[in-house]
């Protein structure tokens, strides 16, 4: 069985968040049993120096225009990614879009890119191609039309991105118009990738079990939830993980003091850095952090909202995100004038991101929706409590009233009042050192590696091709 692993940013080359770590660490635990390459995007910004020398080349005649493709190939962890070099690639300065919003060629250049996933799983006989996020779904139809022996499995990691586009592009990339319908791509009269993806993949997998029950409904499926109902049959949601080698406080490279579940009180040394570094003093006070892209869905709304009224406590609060959205940035920028209990770094900083796991008390994840999330458990993994608002993977992952892997606070409701309460309750805890001590430690011993899920997806291929 011969798997193409196809996504629009895999780590360490890109990752802008959660995609990007699951991505990499998925493909690499299947490594361990099949025979699995990658493929994504020749981002302007990739560091060349990850290359071996061109692989492949060929023309790609889409629609009226004939693209030029490159193919270069990289190992990491012993799994091969091809890279799709192009010069669409090569226009803009990052992913998707700027704060301005999204790149106006995110098609065609998207579109070229599934069509090289399908040339690609052609030239290396693949049996197998996983897809994931719109970025990738036109290629479950074009597979559908010209290699009916490729299988596809498509995974959707946040419904709420979905690739729309005007209709006219049809044209320009040489699809049939018996395809705009409401069975097909069509979507308030534009062009949806995601649909495609959706409808023409022998299945459809979300990243945890929670959502994928979630997105049937009104509230959480930004519009698709009927479209999804029709194809509820080949849908199922499977736990994303992490990657136990990269985020391991024994080894992490990021932390100036490295500590596992023998002496975890060596986890303290890293706060007392983080907490200099950042220069917020050095009381004995609890730490809480949040590391996310500054976007709705991470519920800054709320944060916002409730912000003064946390900083009034006896605490730190550490935020690393973003700049996505600018508004939010300049209403938590006037906010940390105000207080010298916060520290707010925005940009994309990975090392950075590892320091503030590895010495917060409590990771706060006050999202509107969660696909799954991953910081949680990569909060778990270096002895840091999260504080979740219960929705999507967050509920399949956080438990406050059993104890079952992991174990956090999990607030119902995404208010205010919720929030407070919430922090109130992580204060306790954290006065009361032994019952977060046996906490921290239930949730090192938790397992959220990628490899359990890793053996679902496997079982998924081979059914896929019985
Ligand atoms: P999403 O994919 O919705 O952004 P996830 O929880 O699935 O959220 O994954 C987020 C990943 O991105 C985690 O690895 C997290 O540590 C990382 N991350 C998010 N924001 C930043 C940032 N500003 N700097 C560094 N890492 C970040």
């Amino acid at each position: 069985m011969k798997i193409l692993f196809a996504a629009s940013e895999i780590f360490p080359y890109a990752k802008s968040g959660g995609l990007g770590d699951v991505a990499q660490a998925l493909p690499n635990s299947l490594s361990k049993e099949l025979d699995i390459v990658c493929v994504m995007p020749l981002y302007r910004f990739i560091d060349r120096s990850f290359f071996k020398k061109n692989k492949l080349s060929f023309s790609l005649k889409i629609g009226e225009n004939t693209y030029e493709i490159n193919l270069f190939t990289s190992e990491y962890k012993g799994v091969l990614t091809y890279f799709v070099d192009s010069p669409l690639f090569n226009q803009n300065e990052d992913f998707y879009g700027n704060n301005s919003g999204s790149y106006s060629n995110n098609n065609p250049k998207f579109g070229v890119f599934c069509a090289t996933i399908v040339e690609l799983a052609k030239l290396l006989n693949i049996d197998i191609v996983h897809l994931n996020d719109w970025h990738t779904a036109l290629a479950a139809l074009w597979i559908k039309e010209r290699a009916t022996h490729i299988k596809t499995v498509f995974t959707i990691h946040n419904l709420a991105y979905q690739g729309i586009f005007e209709k006219e592009i049809l044209k320009q990339l040489g699809i049939d118009d018996k395809y705009f319908t409401m069975q097909g791509l069509e979507f308030y009269d534009k062009v949806s990738f995601i649909k495609a993806g959706i409808a023409f993949s022998d299945f459809v997998t979300t990243v945890s079990p929670q959502y994928a029950e979630e997105i049937l409904t009104e509230r959480y499926g930004c519009g698709l939830h009927s479209f999804l109902n029709y194809h509820s049959k080949k849908l199922l949601g499977i736990l994303n993980g992490i990657d136990y080698d990269l985020f391991d406080p024994k080894t992490d490279k990021a932390i100036p003091s490295k500590f596992d579940l023998n002496n975890i009180d060596l986890k303290n040394i890293n706060k007392k850095v983080l907490l200099e570094e950042l220069k917020l003093g050095l009381d004995d006070k609890p730490t809480f952090v949040m590391i996310s892209r500054l976007v709705e869905q991470k519920g800054f709304e709320l944060l916002i909202d409730s912000l003064e009224e946390i900083l009034r406590h006896k605490l730190y609060l550490i935020i690393l995100a973003d700049e996505s959205d600018i508004n939010y940035k300049y209403k938590l920028e006037s906010i940390a004038k105000k207080y010298d209990n916060f520290s707010l770094r925005f940009g994309y900083d990975e090392n950075l991101s590892h320091r503030i796991y590895a010495g917060a008390d409590f990771l706060l994840m006050p999202s509107l929706f969660e696909p799954c999330g991953l910081n949680q458990m990569i909060a778990m993994r270096y002895g840091t409590i999260p504080i979740v608002h219960g929705v999507g993977g967050l509920l399949d992952t956080v438990y406050e009233d059993k104890e079952r892997c992991g174990m956090g606070i999990v607030f119902k409701e995404q208010t205010k009042e919720s929030l407070l309460d919430a922090l109130q309750r992580a204060l306790s805890l954290y006065l009361d050192k032994n019952k977060m001590h046996n906490m921290i430690r239930f949730n090192m011993k938790c397992d959220f590696s990628f490899d359990k899920s890793a053996l679902l997806y496997k079982k998924l291929y081979s059914r896929l091709l019985t």
